[in-house]
């Protein structure tokens, strides 16, 4: 008897019980203490379909580095109560492998030099992360925010604007603000009004962003009404394999404020222009990346951003589209493809005829035209 009391009691000085924490679900998975981390990997991957390769534990390590996979469980140490587990499962890399393919084929877009254009094809797959969404609602309970501004409008939709490289250039020196501001800013403003509540939500401070509105005059303009002002605290911090840990625009958290839910807002009738796209990664298809403004006093000539999207945000309030359905990188093709359906009004169709005169449409168009005039003059 006395010798199998011994024997159970080596067996549970052997085992060890970790507590994986995946987002919200905690799994238990019991182990031999002399098992390598690659084993705890496997009996992992058969609880939650995540590869071993896939599977990050931050919080697992040898002395200062995570633990290698060679490592046995013993040499670790003290265990942490909890042991955090980010990771996609095969489903899900399957799925962001065919996104990834699918944009490939799509006709790839003109990127700019900077840096952070560079990795525009990664795909943003945060929003279906369960520790991302986790760490939203988090946000949503502690982090409040300013009051909004105004009163929201009923029939609205919803826009929402980065301030930096979007409506301003913030990096070039100038005398006043005014010099660096975006051209067309307030006609946008003013347009986008008539359909769109408006949120200003910029990566930095309250204090800066009141600034930054009040000196380029859009808190005071006679047109339009800004209808709340947001900064960086309603961010959260994200991860990408690309990209590396960054912090971005979780549209969740403006949807969970009163003033937004009053009206419904959310994804059929919200778009977000940043010239970021990594700001998108909780909300990839409700953000339209903008080409940044930079260089102000050179490009104040030729930049005309503003007054083209002018035409397609207006465009798809007042046709009431489910956003949802629409891709925003091809928002000129849209607006093209509108012109040439003659859904534009004539002042409309002159102006967008002039944004893109080289494209197939427009040209085809000034065909048929002098076809016309041609046929009447025989
Ligand atoms: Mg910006």
């Amino acid at each position: 008897m006395s010798g199998v009391a011994v024997d159970a009691s080596t067996a549970a000085e052997d085992d060890a019980t970790i507590d994986i924490k995946h987002g919200k679900t905690l799994i238990h998975i019991e182990i031999s203490k002399n098992s390598t981390i690659l084993q705890l990997k496997r009996k992992i991957e058969r609880e939650t379909g995540i590869e071993p390769m896939n599977q990050k534990m931050p919080n697992l390590k040898l002395g200062k580095h995570l633990a290698p996979d060679e490592a046995s469980i013993e040499s670790l140490g003290k265990l942490p109560s909890k042991v955090m587990l980010l990771g996609k499962s095969t489903k899900d890399v399957t799925e962001l492998k065919n996104l990834e393919k699918e944009m490939l084929e799509k006709a790839p877009e003109i990127l700019d030099d900077f840096e952070s254009d560079v990795l525009d094809s990664e795909p943003l797959l945060c929003y279906s992360d369960p520790v991302y969404v986790a760490r939203l609602a988090a946000r949503i309970e502690k982090y409040k925010g300013l009051s909004p501004l105004n009163e929201t409008r009923e029939g609205m939709k919803l826009l929402v604007l980065d301030i930096d490289y979007t409506l301003f250039d913030h990096r070039t020196p100038g005398e006043t603000a005014q010099e660096l501001a975006r051209p067309y800013l307030h006609e946008f403003l003013s347009s986008a009004y008539k359909r769109y509540d408006i949120v200003i939500w910029s990566a930095t401070s309250m204090l800066w962003i009141k600034t930054k509105m009040q000196e380029l005059g859009v808190l005071s303009h006679p047109n339009y009404k800004i209808l709340a002002l947001v900064d960086s605290g309603s961010m959260i911090t994200v991860q990408t394999k690309e990209r590396g840990i960054f912090n971005c625009k979780p549209l969740g958290w403006i949807w969970a404020q009163p003033w937004s839910k009053e009206r419904g807002y959310d994804s059929s009738n919200t778009v977000m222009f940043d010239d970021l796209r990594r700001n998108f990664a909780m909300n990839p298809s409700s953000g339209l990346k903008i080409k940044p403004f930079r260089n102000a006093h050179t490009n104040r000539a030729t930049d005309n951003e503003l007054k083209k999207l002018k035409v397609y945000v207006d465009i798809i309030a007042r046709e009431n589209v489910d956003f949802k359905t629409l891709d925003h990188k091809k928002w000129e093709r849209y607006v093209l493809k509108v012109l040439k359906e003659g859904r534009l009004s004539e002042e409309e169709a002159n102006e967008v005829k002039g944004f893109w005169p080289n494209s197939t449409v427009v040209r085809e168009l000034a065909e048929q035209q002098s076809s016309q005039a041609g046929d009447q003059r025989q």
